[in-house]
């Protein structure tokens, strides 16, 4: 093996070739990077001798040219995008892995615009002078939640971080058994309660909990009664809860202060179209609750975002707290959630911009309009596929409402010779991306989450991936 060894260039021989240059004209990087997969290419070429294998082209094309081709595929596979699109054939709406929420089109416009230029972020334009981010949107928040007071954190685990920290710090926080819950393996309310400082008090048991439960846990070291809405589970069966109302009185007259973290937080009437028993923001506010947090990218259909609405003292303090700074938002959030809030003036007009609020209510027989048209024209492109149009049911996803089974048909694709697996992982190695769900040894596609603009693409993908077979 030693002859082929001493047959390979040095590196500073390769970095003067033209092809070192082209691929550096080519490509967005750097003569560091280029040098360095250079360098694990020859290391990656030296072990294959060594191992016995000599790679095709040696002799015939010369080895420079095997090298280039090599490592011009690893600087191709660097320089993609790392965060890239992805069509979500799933029909699952807020699909956590797959970054929930859509933004409109309204807001992605805002983002853009404000994020090429400069802003009026902490600047009062009339006045002349300084402003605060606080301020930008706060009209709108109260607007639609119908608070004297709102704020805008980087998520809900941070809204409830914050609200804990600077309400609760060394003093009590009594929530119910039955609503300690975790949300995606990464927020648990006990452990945050534990960060924040504030000391959980547990009351009741895992499905029921009554009003002489809290009534007994009040204290002198009581600051707050905390409700979390159980996003992700249900419990049926001998269950109890303490409705809102009763929480509310009991607060007023033990005088702590009440916190409701919603969860998803909708703005949208979901039970009106039949889905869900969300509750409606609006009407949390207006049962006297005294602070309240949601997020902004699950049923709102926005940013990633925590809203905090409430009292007006109390979101008064949220603000100054030095928390408050640590979890701030960018103009970028506050550009996307501003357009997004401004969906909300009307039903159609939510449901005609917000793409999470109209995948979610969409029709069944919408989306099997959607997936015949899919399946002829892809079968019209290539006979590698049978595809079978299936009633099934998709969820909203992100936690929330896990007992909503929304009816939806599918395709469900069978290759002529490859398996479901097998089709998916080529699928997903597709540009863009195609993320379906495998049922039953078949590829699946939920056109819930498939938007019109995105059908061509998704025929062509399949389509080629039979033809490259
Ligand atoms: C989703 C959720 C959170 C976390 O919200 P993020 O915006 O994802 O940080 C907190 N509490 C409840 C009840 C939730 O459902």
């Amino acid at each position: 093996m030693k002859q082929y060894l001493r047959q390979l260039p040095p590196i500073h021989e390769l970095q003067k070739e033209e092809r070192f240059e082209r691929i550096l004209a080519n490509f967005a990087i750097t003569k560091g990077q280029l040098t360095k997969f250079l360098q694990q290419e020859m290391g990656d070429l030296r072990q294959r001798i060594l191992n016995n294998h000599i790679p095709n082209g040696f002799f015939n094309d010369g080895i420079e040219v095997v090298i280039f081709q090599h490592v011009e595929k690893r600087v191709e596979q660097w320089t993609l995008d790392r965060l890239t699109r992805v069509i979500n054939g799933t029909g699952t709406v807020l699909h956590t892995n797959l970054g929930r929420s859509r933004l409109s089109e309204k807001a992605v416009r805002h983002v853009a615009d404000v994020a090429r230029n400069y802003s009026n972020l902490e600047y009062q334009v009339e006045a002349g002078k300084r402003g605060s981010r606080h301020d930008i949107i706060e009209d709108l928040l109260k607007e639609v939640t119908g608070a004297e007071a709102a704020m805008v954190v980087n998520n809900n685990a941070a809204a409830v971080f914050l609200v804990l920290s600077a309400l609760a710090k060394e003093r009590e926080v009594i929530v119910s058994r039955g609503q300690l819950v975790e949300i995606g393996g990464s927020f648990r309310v006990s452990s945050i309660m534990e960060e924040s400082g504030a000391h959980l008090v547990e009351v009741g048991t895992t499905n029921k909990t009554h009003l002489f439960d809290y009534e007994k846990a009040v204290s002198e070291e009581t600051a707050m009664i905390m409700k979390v809405h159980t996003s992700n589970f249900m419990t049926v069966g001998f269950t109890e809860s303490v409705a809102t109302e009763d929480l509310v009185a009991l607060k007023n007259d033990r005088d702590v202060v009440f916190y409701e973290d919603l969860g998803s937080g909708s703005l949208f009437d979901f039970t009106a179209h039949g889905i869900g028993d969300e509750p409606a923001v609006k009407e949390v506010i207006g049962s006297g609750v005294d602070v309240i947090s949601f997020s902004g990218d699950k049923l709102l259909g926005g940013p990633q975002a925590g809203i905090i609405a409430g009292k007006k003292d109390i979101v008064q303090k949220l603000k100054k707290h030095q928390l408050a700074r640590v979890l701030r938002v960018d103009k970028m959030t506050f550009a996307a959630l501003e357009q997004t809030l401004k969906s909300y003036v009307s039903e159609d007009s939510v449901t005609d911009e917000l793409p999470t609020v109209r995948d979610v209510t969409r029709a069944a027989e919408d989306i099997r309009r959607q997936a015949e048209f899919f399946s002829d024209e892809l079968q019209a492109q290539t006979s590698s596929y049978q595809v079978d149009i299936q009633e099934s049911t998709s969820q909203v996803g992100g936690g929330t409402m896990p007992g909503v089974h929304l009816p939806t048909y599918i395709a469900a694709i069978h290759h002529a010779f490859l398996s479901a697996h097998e089709l998916a992982a080529k699928l997903r190695a597709h540009t863009p991306v195609i993320v379906t769900r495998i049922q039953d040894e078949r590829v699946c596609v939920d056109f819930r989450t498939i938007a019109e603009k995105e059908m061509k693409e998704l025929i062509e993908g399949f389509s080629t991936i039979s033809q490259r077979n």
